[in-house]
């Protein structure tokens, strides 16, 4: 028997707007699309909150036996600005600031985003598929749509009729809004919009003499429009109903509005059984955002560099920290709660270590199945991680009494606690096994660190330079690397 045949997972369904039965398509098999990032700049940590939500999810359907083909795109084109409005392509304006090609700058910031998800122990999709890789794909979604009526053309641009569309489908059925209230609360068009009205939304683009990221396709040398790319690539890979598609909570309106009125116009039916959205992480009360700088890198909170962070903290402790929050509740980032986190998470590893030297005995003073089963009804719960980490906690407090010989566990009890703990811990929540930096240990390497940049201290004022710079050589050649700012010196692990 499969896993998942003696589970039933519930997952909230931003359609429906209920926590639905999770039952496939297919018996088995999940098939499930996440928006992908955007590269023309480095990822920041509320981008990879919504990556880690969506790896947790992957990670679980895995862990109950599913098959599972994750399909998580990379937009390398179309992705205006403004919504296309009067928006320069973020990719073509980087490579005009960096002077390369845009396909450098793609390829610089997918190899970002691949290093910080691996930084991060995230699993990589099933398969990720670029927008540029599949212009002939959504040239055809194109026709379809012209075909079905749902499109019109104009100076070789091509969008979506949306008010055509509302006539037959519902347009607003997943962001809860009503067309004739968007249509109230919008401007009148510019003069010199293509659009017969503002919430026509473009399929295809005319390209502007500089625009150089263009292809050919019936109606112009041109681009496609970003909502398209996702349509294209999802139905390409999982068909034209597929279990799930998720995304951050931003891109409800419209571009998923957008992807299921493409689907239902082309392919009569609606793609989506299941719409995940998950929630931001703010800074300052503020949505992480790369437009208006209020964010932080993930190399800034690996290595301790930004003002507001008290010091560097490892992406496992980072991971942990957003798990300690629902993936559909706002997470606000300080240092305070990563240190707290941090705390959390080394008692935890603590308590995974010390069942290796736990004496067995004749009883179970602790219903270890009970409490596994607790572990996967948190999970069974819309992925809820926060109430699977308190379920963690019980384990370790229990732990730490059988350490102190305040109860007993049989070999059976023991082995099913360190195979749940380990399941949870490294399978589900991807954490990485940190013993050799537990909070002891780890301890007792900050203090060396420190006394070595003591001595290094005292070796510069003393103008003793070949010292100062051997120490902080030689520990950089053991991966630890020094920082000397306005508040002394600090160190990261590399
Ligand atoms: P982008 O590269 O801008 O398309 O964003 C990639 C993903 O990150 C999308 O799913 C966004 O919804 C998500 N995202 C952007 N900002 C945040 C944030 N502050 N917190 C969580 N997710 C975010
Ligand atoms: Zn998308």
């Amino acid at each position: 028997m499969k896993p998942y045949e003696a589970q039933e997972l519930s997952i909230y369904n931003s359609l429906s707007k209920n926590k639905e039965k999770f039952v496939p398509t297919t018996p088995g098999a999940v098939g499930m699309y996440v928006c992908g990032p955007t590269v023309y700049s480095n990822v920041h940590l509320g981008n990879c909150r919504t990556f880690l939500s969506f790896d947790l999810v992957f990670r679980y359907l895995k862990h109950l036996g599913y098959k599972v083909r994750y399909v998580r795109n990379i937009t390398d084109a179309g992705h205006l600005e403004n919504d296309g409005e009067s928006g320069d392509d973020p990719i073509l304006k980087k490579a005009r600031i960096e002077q390369l090609e845009p396909m450098e700058v793609v390829q610089k910031y997918s190899v970002d985003f691949h290093t910080v998800m691996q930084a991060f122990n995230a699993l990589p999709p099933s398969i990720e598929p670029t927008a540029t890789g599949h212009i002939i794909e959504q040239i055809q979604i194109v026709q379809c749509i012209l075909d079905e009526g749902f499109a019109y053309e104009k100076n070789g641009s091509v969008y979506f009729d949306v008010l055509k569309f509302n006539e037959t489908n519902h347009y607003g059925k997943l962001s809860g809004r009503q067309l004739e209230d968007m249509i109230a609360n919008t401007r009148e068009l510019a003069a010199q919009s293509e659009k017969k009205n503002p919430q026509d939304f473009a399929l295809w683009k005319k390209a502007e003499p500089q625009h150089i990221m263009r292809w050919p396709s019936p109606w112009s040398d041109g681009f496609p429009g970003w909502h398209l790319e996702c349509t294209a690539m999802s139905t390409k890979y999982l068909g034209n109903k597929f279990d799930i598609h998720g995304g951050g909570m931003d891109l409800k309106f419209p571009h998923h509005e957008c992807e299921i009125a493409q689907a239902e116009a082309c392919n009569h039916e609606s793609p989506v059984n299941i719409w995940m959205h998950a929630n931001m992480l703010t800074l300052n009360g503020k949505k992480m955002a790369k437009s208006t700088g209020n964010h932080i890198l993930p190399h800034e909170l690996f290595s301790g560099e930004n003002d507001i962070l008290s010091k560097a903290f490892p992406p496992v402790v980072a991971k942990f920290f957003m798990y300690q929050a629902h993936y559909r509740s706002i997470l606000d980032f300080s240092s305070e709660a990563l240190e707290a986190s941090e705390k959390g998470f080394y008692r935890l590893m603590d308590a995974y270590r010390m069942l290796q030297g736990i004496a067995t005995g004749p009883t179970d003073d602790w219903d270890v199945t009970t409490w596994r089963q607790s572990c996967y009804d948190a999970m069974n719960d819309d992925f809820n991680s926060p109430i699977l980490i308190a379920q963690l906690f019980e384990a370790a407090k229990f732990i730490h009494s059988l350490k102190e010989s305040h109860g007993s566990i049989t070999k059976n009890g023991l082995d099913l606690l360190q195979t749940t703990l380990h399941d949870f811990l490294f399978d589900v929540l991807g954490l990485l096994d940190v013993s050799e930096i537990s909070e002891g240990e780890g301890d007792k390497l900050s203090k060396t660190i420190q006394l070595l940049i003591n001595l290094r201290n005292e070796a510069r004022t003393n103008k003793d330079f070949t010292t100062s710079d051997r120490i902080r050589d030689e520990l950089l050649e053991v991966g630890i690397q020094l920082k000397d700012g306005k508040e002394g010196t600090s160190y990261s692990l590399n």
